[in-house]
């Protein structure tokens, strides 16, 4: 069929966070196809990973949103947000009321490191603590006692320098950011001095970025320590080392040379390490972290050396990586954490397609997710074009609608959040602080009715 605008192709997305957001704004962006696009997401708050991921103190990289919420503001986009797909709204319901399906869910579990004392008490993953100070619905009641001295953070990509920083920074320092207020109350009465990050390899393979690298440079009372025999390499790998690889040895050898300042928290960079196994106190708390000395291969990989270290830490955060969640309806590669396409075409269905972190894996800076998501999006106009598309039966906003009314699902709208968000902003300004995120949904969902009655829209 030609699609037209009175009978536009009705495209779902799955998700909010960047992937969906510039994907819908790609839909809206090209003449060829008349479209209207629904954005859904199962948290009453759009943006995903730019909300609750993205660090608290980068408040610069959050300024995407703005242009995130004009996509959103367009009349053939609509935010449904607080409605779960697999759940509130069901594959086949989907498949009824859109001509194509678009999963933009990303990436919210993690990866294991599979040692032994990883579910002690005070043992999580990076993505768990992240997930609490930004104020994620799913983190929020979380009891995290900050009791620990001593943090030992596994991994060195860009997540481990975030969480390593959030727990050096002092809440003077923290006041300027957008950490959840329960965090940033947590984190006052932490005792934390000393963190550790382990990288397996060496210096010359890091997965972080030299902007966030110096940050460690910058802190008030932490400062970074380094053991220059750790960060030597090959020369080999000086060979081989890309700009950022050059620029973070650069930072890196400043930080070894540097004569201890004597600042009351410490932030030590090691490399060529393993973690082994996380000690037990007796009763089931974290005690220690036993680590390996590691050698790097002629292939570059870590290869221990049978000498053992125990850091003296209450608490360990793996930062290894995210990892992709199956979703009710959607095929899953169980292995690789994504969902299996080709380019963005979902392999074996029609009119499905997928971008961002749940069809490539989790890597990449928020930017990447727009070619990702662009690609992806030039798929699935082509197979429009084409009559490849399985046109639904019923693609009324009107029936959507109902269909959701008839579950005694509460959709947020874009009105609901900017209501939200505006609320945030307020009580934020009111303490001195750019936004106090509001992290419980009920919470979120009682401010957002009160707005609705107060403005005399419900
Ligand atoms: P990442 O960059 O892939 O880093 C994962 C780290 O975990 C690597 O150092 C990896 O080492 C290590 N690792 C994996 N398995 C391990 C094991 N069993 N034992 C010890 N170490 C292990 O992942 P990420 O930090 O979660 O970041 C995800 C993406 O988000 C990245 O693209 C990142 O740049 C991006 N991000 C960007 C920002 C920013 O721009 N400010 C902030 C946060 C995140 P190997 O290399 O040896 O595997």
């Amino acid at each position: 069929m030609t699609f037209t605008p009175d009978r536009p192709l009705r495209v779902l997305v799955v998700g909010s966070g960047p992937s969906g957001i510039f994907a819908a704004d790609a839909l809206i962006k090209q003449t060829d196809v008349p479209v209207q696009v629904d954005v859904l997401d199962r948290l009453p708050t759009p943006y995903g990973l730019v909300r609750y991921g993205v660090a608290p103190d980068h408040l610069k990289i959050k300024s995407v949103t703005a242009g995130f919420e004009k996509t959103l503001s367009d009349p053939r986009v609509r935010f449904l947000g607080n409605v779960s797909f697999g759940q509130d709204l069901t594959y086949e319901e989907a498949k009824a009321h859109y001509d194509a399906l678009f999963y933009t869910f990303g990436a919210s579990s993690d990866r294991r490191l599979d040692i032994p004392g990883e579910d002690l008490t005070g043992s999580m993953s990076a993505t768990e603590f992240v997930a609490w100070y930004n104020g994620h619905p799913d983190a929020a009641a979380r009891e995290m006692l900050l009791h620990a001295t001593g943090v030992a953070v596994v991994g060195v990509g860009n997540v481990a320098l975030d969480v390593s920083r959030i727990l050096s920074k002092t809440v003077a320092e923290l006041r300027d950011s957008d950490i959840a207020p329960h965090a940033l109350d947590a984190l006052e009465r932490s005792p934390v001095n000393d963190v550790w990050i382990l990288g397996r390899r060496g210096a010359a393979q890091a997965k972080f970025t030299t902007k966030e690298l110096r940050e460690f440079g910058e802190l008030h009372v932490s400062e970074p320590v380094v053991k220059p025999e750790e960060i030597q390499v090959s020369e080999a790998d000086e060979q081989a080392a890309d700009s950022t690889v050059k620029k973070n040895l650069e930072v890196l050898r400043d930080f070894a040379a540097r004569a201890p300042e004597g600042k009351e928290r410490r932030l030590h960079l090691r490399f060529l390490v393993s973690p082994i196994e996380i000690l037990d106190d007796g009763q089931g708390h974290v005690a220690g972290l036993k680590i390996e000395r590691n050698r790097l291969s002629d292939s570059g990989n870590a290869v221990g050396t049978g000498e053992y270290e125990v850091l003296p830490v209450q608490m360990v955060l793996r930062s290894v990586g995210y990892k992709g969640v199956q979703v009710s309806g959607v095929p899953f590669d169980e292995t690789r954490g994504v969902i299996p396409n080709e380019s963005g075409r979902v392999t074996g269905r029609v009119g499905e397609y997928t971008a961002g972190w749940i069809k490539r894996g989790p890597s990449g800076v928020i930017g990447t997710n727009k070619a990702d998501a662009v690609e992806s999006v030039k798929l699935l106009l082509q197979d429009a074009q084409d009559g490849t598309l399985t046109p639904a039966p019923d693609t009324s906003r009107e029936g959507l609608d109902a269909l959701l009314r008839s579950k005694a699902v509460e959709v947020v709208t874009l009105a609901d959040w900017k209501a939200l968000d505006a609320h945030e902003l307020l009580t934020g300004q009111a303490q001195g602080r750019p936004r106090a995120k509001v992290a419980h949904k009920a919470q979120m969902l009682a401010v957002i009715q009160d707005e609705r009655t107060r403005g005399g829209r419900g």
